[in-house]
């Protein structure tokens, strides 16, 4: 019935037809100003003659107009018939003024529009009691129609609002079926994403996936639109031109009828405000002289090292430059800054890329380390102090800058960042207090781990100086005969006290130190002037450590020493080292081979490799590990591998040596098997040099 769109229309019209086409004598129109309660006249239609622009009605009680049908059609939302104008008490006021226009009957019909009672519709009548129950229906559903068309006015009224604001705005708007297709976008979309809406329209939103989110983002947003639930996130998009936009973005699954989807997508282009954060927060986190993390950019990274990787052994290091002060005062800040700057980058030189460094105060940095094992902290707390503590020379100045350290673990002192960095800083605060170059650990079982470490270092060092290393040496035997086949040297340390201590004592730490390398080339001469002193009788064999078997220098040593001894040098180097490095292990040997030496691969069954390898390369000797010698007596395996190993290097015509033989029934075992040679304490201990001497000549 009602197809106006326009308010104003509407009620004008409505009018009109109530008049024309209905017969009736007079219809207003009023609309209710809820303040003051006045009723306002918009529309007259019909016999007037300046009737309702006397009335003045108001609706609040106690006015003199409050009883009439108007007023309390408006407050009480119902409709009031005046059924005969001549009788009705209630149109008393007005009872003079409606006789004379012929008004013998009306009737007052309140409007709502969105729940509000706002406007009032009153006809009038020449004939009395026209307003019966069969009209009133009528005239109910009138009231309907009319709310209903208000209601829509108004709504109507704000999409076009809303239309304007959405086509013209800075926001992003985009609409899809609910396969995806793009329906519709706004100015914004084509302004954010350089795309005109031509060639987005039909496609899918896909069109600005920059690769940015992973599955489970999308996975995510898809759930989310599916459960009927919007899905609100910061987009990293792709611009037409390639260039990245954030958005800001909510998409709303909206049902529109017939169970069709659309799913409306509102956001707004944070690009911006992005790169402005990124730029605050970069400057949160940086320290700007020497461009590393600052104390929150330290902790920060730390935290996210130790979520990346619970598992292993962390170690957070800060580290304090005493007296830096005085050095900004003594040589002005600028060369201060530089200092800086150079501790900055031989930290890093001296870490791994997973490693974290940062400035952590005025005169403190940060260290983490990854990935370390309580056993070796002392190393890298010894590369830390030597990197920092060396001189550097800034303009032409040379400066020494003494430190303390404190120290703390992961996961032994704490599981956060920001809990390790507290107790590393207590640990520093006591070191401070015990004087330049001092370090200290937030535990005490890790420092005296390291500080045991130290000491023994110390205590080695001193001992290699003043030269108390020196050799044992245990005969090995041929198996048959019993005669003496060859030595192994064995390295021992006399301590102050005068006490012989074997390799279990020292091994470790001089590996570590890497002062084994020097050592062994010290050990190698004094074996070539045992040879030459014993008469080349018997060749001896030298045990190798990894760091020298790895160490050019050391190779070179042993190649000069094989050259004068020749054959009566024999090198022992366990089986791990062949299987680590194979192609180094390979060149190795035939250095040493072509300058006349002999190799044993010592300690073979424990490096896990296979026999098949042993053809490949050029070795002499295989030494079985003396754990298969205990075992294969009990063990009807470890005989079998003893034996198989036996009879393999026979048909590879490399000899054979069982280490450990502590027994008269291994050695008969041994015998059986066609070892070629036997060592152990049954037949012989390791002894000092006089001895084997006077046993040998
Ligand atoms: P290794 O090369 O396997 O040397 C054999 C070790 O077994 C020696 O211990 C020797 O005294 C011991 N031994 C000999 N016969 C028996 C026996 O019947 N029963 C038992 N239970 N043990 C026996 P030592 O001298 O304490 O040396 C231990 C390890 O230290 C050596 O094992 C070797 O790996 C290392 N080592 C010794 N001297 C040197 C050296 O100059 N350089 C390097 N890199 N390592 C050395
Ligand atoms: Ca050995
Ligand atoms: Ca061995």
């Amino acid at each position: 019935m009602i197809s106006t769109v326009e308010k104003e229309d509407l009620l004008r019209k409505l009018c009109q037809i109530l008049i024309d086409k209905a017969g009736l004598r007079m219809a207003w129109i009023g609309v209710l100003n809820r303040e003051t309660g006045d009723v306002i006249p918009l529309y007259i239609y019909g016999v007037n003659d300046g009737y309702v622009e006397k009335l003045k009605i108001n609706i609040k009680r106690g006015s003199p107009t409050a009883g009439g049908p108007t007023a309390t059609a408006l407050r009480e939302g119902r409709v009031v018939v005046n059924p005969d104008s001549r009788t009705n008490p209630d149109v008393e006021p007005w009872r003079e003024e409606m006789l004379k226009r012929g008004f013998l009957s009306s009737c007052a019909i309140p409007i709502t529009v969105g729940g509000h009672t706002e406007y009032v519709l009153n006809i009038y009548s020449s004939v009395p009691y026209l307003f019966t129950e069969e009209e009133l229906e009528l005239l109910r559903e009138i009231q309907q129609d009319i709310s209903f068309a208000l209601e829509r006015i108004k709504k109507e009224g704000y999409l076009k609002i809303i239309n304007t604001a959405v086509e013209k705005g800075h926001e992003w708007v985009l609409i899809t079926d609910r396969d995806g297709r793009i329906l519709y976008v706004n100015r914004a979309v084509e302004e954010i994403s350089e795309y005109s809406a031509d060639e987005l329209l039909g496609k899918n939103p896909r069109i600005f996936k920059s690769g940015y989110h992973d599955r489970g983002f999308y996975t995510k947003l898809w759930e989310s639109l599916t459960r009927g639930e919007s899905f609100k996130a910061v987009f990293v998009n792709r611009k037409k031109s390639g260039g990245i936009f954030y958005l800001e973005q909510t998409i709303v699954p909206v049902s529109v009828g017939d169970g069709e989807l659309r799913y409306v997508a509102l956001g707004k282009d944070i690009t911006f405000q992005k790169q402005l954060e990124d730029t605050i927060i970069r400057l949160r986190y940086l320290d700007v002289i020497t461009d590393l993390p600052n104390r929150e950019g330290f902790i920060s990274k730390v935290q996210s090292v130790i979520d990346r990787d619970r598992e292993s052994h962390h170690v957070m290091f800060l580290i304090d430059l005493r007296e830096f002060t005085g050095i900004n005062q003594v040589y002005g800040t600028e060369i201060g800054d530089e200092i800086l700057r150079k501790i900055a980058s031989v930290l890093q030189g001296i870490l791994f890329k997973r490693d974290v460094v940062g400035r952590t105060g005025a005169d403190e940095f940060g260290v983490l380390v990854s990935g370390v094992e309580e056993r070796d902290i002392s190393l890298v707390l010894d590369k830390i102090f030597h990197a920092v503590t060396q001189p550097f020379s800034v303009r032409g100045k040379t400066i020494r800058i003494s430190i303390n350290i404190g120290s703390s673990l992961y996961p032994r002192d704490g599981l956060t960042a920001r809990d390790l960095f507290e107790k590393a800083s207590l640990a520093l605060s006591f070191s401070r207090q015990e004087g330049e170059n001092t370090y200290r650990f937030f535990s005490k079982e890790i420092n005296s781990l390291v500080s045991d470490y130290l000491e023994k270092r110390e205590s080695l060092e001193k001992a290699t100086r003043e030269d108390k290393f020196f050799l044992y040496f245990q005969p090995f035997y041929m198996t048959e005969s019993l005669r003496v086949a060859g030595l192994e040297a064995l390295m021992r340390l006399r301590d102050d006290q005068g006490n012989v201590l074997p390799p279990s004592e020292f091994i470790y730490t001089l590996e570590r130190t890497g002062l084994i390398v020097e050592l062994e080339k010290a050990l190698l001469k004094k074996v070539t002037e045992f040879i030459k002193n014993t008469g080349g009788k018997f060749p001896v064999a030298v045990n190798i450590s990894p760091k020298s078997f790895k160490s050019e220098e050391f190779v070179d040593s042993v190649v000069g020493t094989a050259g004068e001894v020749g054959e009566n040098l024999i090198l022992e180097i366990t089986e791990r080292l062949f299987v680590e490095d194979p192609d180094y292990a390979r060149d190795f040997l035939e250095r040493v081979r072509s300058a006349g030496a002999k190799v044993t691969i010592d300690d073979f069954g424990t490096g896990y490799s296979s026999l098949s390898y042993l053809e490949s390369l050029p070795v002499d000797i295989i030494k079985l590990d003396m754990e298969f010698v205990r075992k294969m007596v009990t063990s009807d395996k470890s005989r079998a591998i003893v034996e198989m190993v036996i009879s393999l290097a026979k048909k590879l015509d490399l000899k054979t040596i069982a280490e450990g033989v502590e027994t008269s029934e291994q050695l008969e075992i041994l015998k059986d098997l066609k070892c070629d040679m036997v060592q152990g304490y049954f037949l012989s201990y390791p002894m000092p040099e006089e001895k084997v001497r006077s046993l040998l000549i």
